[in-house]
């Protein structure tokens, strides 16, 4: 297959990639996900703003408690730790178990974030870290908790002609635990289930997440909640809550195989929470 006929234009800055973005615009940052969606026509445009050379996407900068990260950063960037880690190495863990290293090479933040595929790995890591998405648009930037960036299926806040600037991630305390658990039937593929678990009382932080259940990643109240203690919970009350969380933010019969497996990752992700020196 191949693309419709569309007009190529590279931005040497930020405010050109803006003011040549609207409707019928698209952006091209690594294009992994973009060339693809063209070619099969599943995605139409006009004209294409390559935005894979500005140098204010790449750039990473300490704000107070918080880590900001542009989104032309690619997630080889992050896994061979080119970019200060706030994570205690969350980040370049979640980064290297992405696809393959010819993706990793090309394929940005952003990009992932702003394609919204509900079994990618930022949308879901990065909720369960506590960012927020920024983002830039003629009117000037704002900020979204990521929780309301995501609006479901290849969908999201961005309004047309917005560029996502990046993230602003909070700094993890040295007692932060965290684990990530991605199931694949082949490596390199999309996720079957995604659970994220990002624990730092210190911060106030506790949360688990579900991805690659439903039409974008839910958090898991019940069980966040639960973490949040003065006590590790009980495996068995941490099992009671999973279950409520999964069943009612996928509606899976329980007995199905997809719940099962979401469930399952998720009591693993929780029950494999440890430190990261
Ligand atoms: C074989 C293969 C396997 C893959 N496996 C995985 C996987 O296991 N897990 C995973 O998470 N991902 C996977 N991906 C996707 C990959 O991570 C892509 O990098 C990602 O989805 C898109 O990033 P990109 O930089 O290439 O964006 P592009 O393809 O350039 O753009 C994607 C979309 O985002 C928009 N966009 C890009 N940047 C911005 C911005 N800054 N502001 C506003 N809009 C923007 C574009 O206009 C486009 O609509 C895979 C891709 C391939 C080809």
């Amino acid at each position: 297959m191949k693309a419709a006929p569309i007009s190529y234009r590279r931005a040497s800055t930020l405010d050109e990639a803006l003011a040549a973005g609207g409707e019928t615009a698209r952006f091209l940052a690594g294009g992994q996900s973009l060339v693809p969606m063209m070619n099969l026509r599943l995605t139409l445009a006009d004209i294409m703003i390559d935005i894979s050379n500005l140098r204010e996407l790449r750039r990473c900068a300490r704000e107070g408690d918080r880590i900001f990260i542009g989104a032309g950063v690619t997630h080889a960037m992050l896994e061979d730790g080119k970019i200060a880690d706030p994570s205690r190495g969350y980040l370049p863990h979640v980064a290297g178990g992405i696809a393959f290293r010819s993706v990793r090479n090309r394929g940005t933040l952003g990009g992932s974030l702003a394609h919204a595929d509900p079994a990618a790995d930022w949308p879901a890591a990065l909720l369960a870290l506590g960012a927020d998405a920024v983002i830039r648009g003629l009117g000037g930037e704002r900020r979204l908790p990521l929780a309301q960036f995501q609006l479901g299926l290849m969908e999201t806040a961005l309004e047309p002609g917005e560029i996502l600037l990046g993230v602003s991630v909070p700094v993890l305390s040295c007692h932060a635990r965290w684990s990530y658990q991605k199931f694949c039937r082949k490596s390199g593929e999309f996720a079957h289930s995604i659970a994220a678990v990002v624990c730092d009382p210190a911060r106030g932080l506790a949360e688990v997440v579900l991805g690659a259940a439903g039409d974008k990643p839910f958090r898991l109240e019940r069980a966040s909640a639960l973490l949040l203690g003065d006590e590790p919970p009980a495996a068995p009350q941490m099992a009671l809550a999973v279950d409520e969380d999964v069943r009612e933010a996928t509606g899976l019969a329980v007995s199905s195989y997809e719940f099962h497996l979401h469930r399952t990752m998720a009591l693993r992700a929780c029950a494999r929470l440890r430190e990261h020196a």
